[in-house]
């Protein structure tokens, strides 16, 4: 007995809405992204009750004849692509000619069209599938497409809607990043009636970004630098170090002018920004992947929200270089900051007059120096470095032994002096780390630790890594090896729970990292335990060391972690909170 049957074209339409129109967002997605390849210059979008009970897109586009109204219904009807060979070079966000028929098959559907010169217009209306009206109507050029009381009549996918605020929320969402993408459209949005936005079209991603999120956050981003003649092009905007969200809400990163989502770029976003994002932050990123569409597979998502590259290494290297050299190119305008006020304005008693008792900042200063061997860590040698030029830099003293405070044009500049001494430290080691390999210094007594056998197998065949780190380890014996030196920074420390230390680290970072970003872990970690602490007293001249060897950092706007070094607060601040301005 034959069993196998054709689903019906309303069915079919139903099982495909399963993989594109997951929720209301998805049906803004789409209709959006047909409004764009109809080369639309403005584009309203409406909905109701988080796009549950309407959605509305207006643009003002190429529209559409009568017979194109009624065939962009049936499934695998697109204008977009004829061939394969055009789907490896598509141009448009669209090509699969499913949108239309998806939403259709699982709301009430209502589509208006007409083309600018044609005298009439269309109207279509279609519930869960089945054609209702199709009549001539005199619209306004471009098309109109209404989507009310999505799944209607698949009650199981209803009940997986969440709250009217959730999915306003992934509407807007979407919003945002269509409107990121295509600056030069001017968009609009209502909700339940109000004006969410409306924004003007323009020629610039800048005056977008402003528009849309704001001069405050515009404010903080830095502008992509374009490398030159690279296969792949960045352009774009993405947050200053220390720019950071708890979600990826603000990340949009489009490929070829087209959103998406991407493993290989979210990892390479945080091998760029490294140790200038905090645990579990996400950064702010604008960021227009260019690449030839040969390179890219933009056909194998449901709802085209991901792509796959040929060559994922390439497009990896070329975002973690763009984001360095950018978080880099902002050291200049940071250093800045540090610049003391115009000497004809000095600080906060004159020359001629003798310094009262109680400004004296020197008590904040450390009192007695610490031994010798201790400070000579505190502040490693570095003849090996460039002559460090003159930084004019005012310094008032130390809040609470942990803040450097300091005076600027602006106002006033905070230092947290262990997240600062953190990323001089860390840049120090890393750098001979990776010119002459991290020095080691004999141990008195080798120690000989024994390992668990899968640690001892790890460690044996990490061992060129260890060297160049600075541990000098042997094997000796079954699962257990010598410990004969350790890198001067570390040399206080007990040798076998250091080694255990070390592995246990180095392990749990990813395999794609490279030896020496996986030293950088354990620098990253080890520098904290030995940097100057809060309540270190410091004196005069090492605070202005301080300064001046961070302001020398290649990244000195965070420690290590990602925390921030500095915090400027401003006059107009000051005055703010003193009730002098409002
Ligand atoms: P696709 O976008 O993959 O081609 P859709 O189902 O989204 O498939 O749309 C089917 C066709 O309907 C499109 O190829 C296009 O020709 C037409 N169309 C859809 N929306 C619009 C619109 N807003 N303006 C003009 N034509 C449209
Ligand atoms: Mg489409």
């Amino acid at each position: 007995m034959s069993r196998v049957r054709l689903l019906s074209d309303t069915l079919a339409s139903q099982v495909a809405a399963g993989e594109v129109i997951e929720r209301p967002a998805s049906v803004v997605k789409e209709l959006i992204e047909n409004s764009i390849d109809a080369q639309s210059q403005s584009i309203e979008i409406m909905i109701r009750r988080g796009g549950i009970s309407l959605i509305r897109v207006t643009d003002d586009g190429i529209g559409m004849d009568r017979d194109d109204a009624l065939l962009c219904l049936e499934r695998h009807a697109t204008s977009k692509i004829r061939t394969a060979a055009d789907l490896a070079t598509v141009a448009t966000l669209g090509f699969r000619g499913e949108a239309l028929p998806s939403i259709a098959s699982v709301a009430r559907f209502r589509l208006t069209t007409r083309e600018k010169e044609a005298v009439a217009g269309t109207e279509v209306i279609v519930a869960g599938g089945k054609l209702e009206t199709a009549r001539n109507g005199g619209e306004a050029p471009g098309t109109q497409i209404e989507v009310r009381s999505l799944f209607y009549n698949l009650p199981a996918r209803r009940k997986f809607l969440r709250s009217e605020n959730t999915e306003t929320r992934n509407i807007e969402h979407q919003l945002n990043l269509q409107a990121i993408g295509h600056p030069a459209i001017a968009f609009s949005f209502l909700r339940d009636e109000r004006v969410v936005f409306q924004l003007p079209a323009t020629k610039s991603l800048r005056e977008r970004i402003r528009d849309l999120l704001g001069s405050e956050l515009l404010a903080r981003l830095l502008e992509i630098e374009p490398a030159a003649r690279a296969k792949i092009q960045l352009r774009g905007f993405i947050g200053q170090a220390g720019v950071s969200r708890g979600t990826r809400a603000q990340q949009f990163i489009f490929v070829n002018g087209r959103a998406i989502g991407s493993p290989v770029i979210d990892a390479a976003l945080k091998e760029g920004y490294h140790t200038a994002l905090m645990k579990g932050q996400f950064p702010v990123t604008f960021l227009f992947l260019e690449i030839d569409p040969a390179e890219v597979d933009v056909n194998v998502h449901p709802a085209k929200r991901e792509v796959r590259f040929r060559d994922p290494a390439a497009v990896r290297e070329a975002v973690v270089a763009a984001i360095r050299r950018t978080l880099e190119s902002d050291r200049s305008t940071w250093q800045e900051q540090f610049r003391g006020p115009p000497p004809t304005d000095p600080p906060f008693v004159r020359p001629e007059e003798p310094l009262p008792a109680a400004l004296d900042p020197q008590p904040a200063f450390a009192i007695e120096p610490a031994e010798p061997a201790l400070r000579d860590h505190r502040f490693p040698p570095n003849e090996a470095r460039p002559a460090v030029p003159a930084h004019r830099f005012q310094i008032l003293g130390v809040l609470n032994k942990l803040y450097v405070l300091m005076e600027n044009a602006e106002g006033l500049v905070l230092v947290d002096q262990h997240a600062a001494h953190e990323r001089i430290l860390f840049e120090e080691l890393r750098r001979r780390m990776e010119e002459q390999g991290v020095p080691s210094q004999r141990l008195l007594l080798p120690q000989v630790v024994s390992l668990p056998p899968r640690d001892a197998e790890w460690l044996e065949r990490n061992l060129p890594i260890l060297q160049k780190m600075g541990l000098g380890v042997e094997e000796f014996g079954r699962h257990t090896f010598k410990l004969e030196s350790l890198p001067p920074f570390l040399s206080g420390a007990d040798p076998a729970r250091l080694l255990q230390d070390v592995i246990d680290s180095l392990k749990s970072a990813s395999r794609s990292t490279s030896p020496l970003r996986l030293g950088e872990d354990m620098i990253a970690k080890t520098v904290c335990r030995h940097a100057i602490k809060a309540n270190d007293p410091l004196r005069q001249q090492e605070v202005e060391k301080l300064i001046r060897d961070l302001l020398e950092c290649e990244l000195p706007y965070c420690c290590p972690h990602g925390r921030p070094t500095m915090i400027q607060i401003s006059l107009g601040e000051l005055e703010k909170k003193f009730g002098r301005k409002v």
